[in-house]
């Protein structure tokens, strides 16, 4: 039986994906023109659609793999997010970022499947430290909520068995270079990325063996025995489809009801001049995650290919159930990363931002993935809850072998999951979401 999927809405990113503009200009790939068929299609270039792509490759022998990107590679939030994999739990909507214990144990033994699967990629395809880095991470605290909360995550993390330092302020200012943070908490598990460069690289790697299309959404889809999907300039007859557009997979018709659309902010500075760096001091790169979870994050990182030295503010986050941020809330994030960066870099007053930009997560009221086959020989591989450039990598990964093995002893693993929760109705939803993340922007004070 055919069933026909209008899709209802394509992505809209407010503002620059800056770790795209920095970079120079990309290797386009062609946008879809006339009717070809494929074996396998997957929708959505980013961290899931890239990884869902290579897993089928490694899987499939000879058979043909297109992938659809809705507009350029790097430029949705693939382009646009802070770069942090990390292997650890990291639950936004709890205190800590830490979850159940076995969920958690869980967690962080699938995430390490996924940055090893994308570490896999930097090799192959010679990814300088610039781009994938495996240093581990931070987390930091400026005030004593901020310390409160390390300390129970040190807690929690001695309980998971896991290995961590604590830095104190001596070390996070020659780190740094700055003043601001009281007391560090380094995992090493983590890696750093470009994660433009990482998005560009691994799809130049992959694109012998893989059809890209660029600026070719689709528009509509048609399932049956062989799925038909229809974008402006062409269309591509497939037998198996991978959706990986994150919390546009709702937009398709699937998860209604089920998925929140969360925008958070980010501000880049222009590249900072020699005496400005001076100035500054502390180390070239680095990232800092805020102790809480509504706080601040920041990184700074050093010329690449002709990028400059620049610091990166991200923070704030607003539900739009409409999957668009307003102006209103991009002024507003604007406003209170202005207020971060001077908190944290007074020598470099006058400094202004670049870029400002806005982009989107989906997340679930349970923290699970909306995935699963959702039509026959159709699959879903979306919802990362905030941590797509691991969440999304897995599942990616998850979803070709569902697809191609049908069963792994990691997809039994993976799937060991709830559905996402139902929402509650509008406009309870929205007003109440929205005023519980200004409660809690709030309540993180002086981690803002
Ligand atoms: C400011 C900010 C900071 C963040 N920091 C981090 C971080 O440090 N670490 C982390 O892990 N995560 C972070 N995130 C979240 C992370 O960016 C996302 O979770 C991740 O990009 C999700 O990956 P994905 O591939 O599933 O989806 P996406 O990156 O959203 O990719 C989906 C792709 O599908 C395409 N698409 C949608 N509809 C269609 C269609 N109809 N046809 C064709 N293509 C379509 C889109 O254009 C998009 O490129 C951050 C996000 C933001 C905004």
């Amino acid at each position: 039986m055919t069933k026909t999927i209008t899709v209802r809405r394509l992505p809209v990113d407010p503002g620059p994906a800056a770790w795209n503009s920095i970079l120079p200009p990309a290797a386009e790939y062609p946008r879809l023109n006339g009717d070809m068929t494929a074996d396998w299609v997957v929708v959505g270039g980013g961290f899931t659609g890239i990884a869902a792509a290579r897993r089928l490759s490694q899987l499939v022998g000879n058979e043909s793999i297109v992938l659809l990107e809705a507009k350029r590679l790097a430029e949705g939030p693939a382009g646009r997010n802070s770069g942090f994999m990390i292997d650890l739990p990291h639950d936004l909507s709890s205190e800590t970022y830490a979850g159940a214990h076995e969920q958690d144990l869980q967690q962080i033994r699938l995430n390490r499947e996924a940055i090893r699967f994308a570490a896999e990629m930097a090799t192959e395809y010679g990814m300088p430290k610039a781009v994938f880095n495996p240093c581990g991470k931070v987390t930091a605290a400026g005030s004593s909520r901020g310390e409160q909360h390390i300390a129970s995550y040190q807690q929690h993390l001695s309980s998971l068995g896991e290995s961590f330092r604590l830095m104190d302020h001596a070390e996070m200012k020659d780190w740094t270079g700055s003043e601001f943070y009281h007391h560090g908490l380094f995992t090493p598990g983590a890696v750093m990325i470009q994660p433009a460069a990482f998005i560009r690289r691994a799809a130049e790697g992959l694109s012998s063996r893989v059809r890209i299309y660029e600026n070719s959404p689709v528009t509509r889809m048609d399932t049956g025995a062989e799925h038909k999907l229809v974008t402006p300039g062409g269309v591509v007859r497939a037998k198996g489809v991978i959706l990986a557009v994150n919390g546009h997979v709702q937009s398709f018709g699937f998860f209604p009801k089920r998925l929140l659309h969360v925008f958070t902010y980010a501000s880049m500075t222009r590249a900072l001049t020699p005496g400005e760096v001076k100035r500054l001091g502390g180390a070239s790169d680095w990232g800092i995650l805020p102790a809480d979870p509504m706080g601040t994050t920041v990184r700074r990182s050093s010329d690449f290919m002709g990028s400059g030295n620049r610091i990166v503010i991200r923070n704030h986050a607003t539900l739009n159930q409409s999957i668009e941020a307003t102006p209103q809330n991009m002024n507003r994030a604007a406003r209170l990363q202005d207020r971060s960066f001077a908190s944290r870099f007074p020598m470099l007053k006058g400094v202004e931002m670049e870029y400002r930009w806005g982009g989107r997560l989906c997340l679930s009221l349970n923290s699970v993935p909306a995935f699963g086959e959702v039509e026959p020989r159709v699959w879903a591989a979306a919802c990362q809850n905030g941590l797509g450039t691991v969440k999304g990598t897995l599942s990616g990964m998850m979803a070709a072998e569902q697809a191609v093995l049908g069963s792994s002893e990691r997809l039994t693993e993976f799937l060991n999951h709830q559905q996402p929760r139902k929402l509650p109705p509008e406009p309870f939803l929205s007003a109440g979401a929205n005023m519980t993340m200004r409660w809690k922007e709030w309540q993180a004070g002086i981690e803002l």
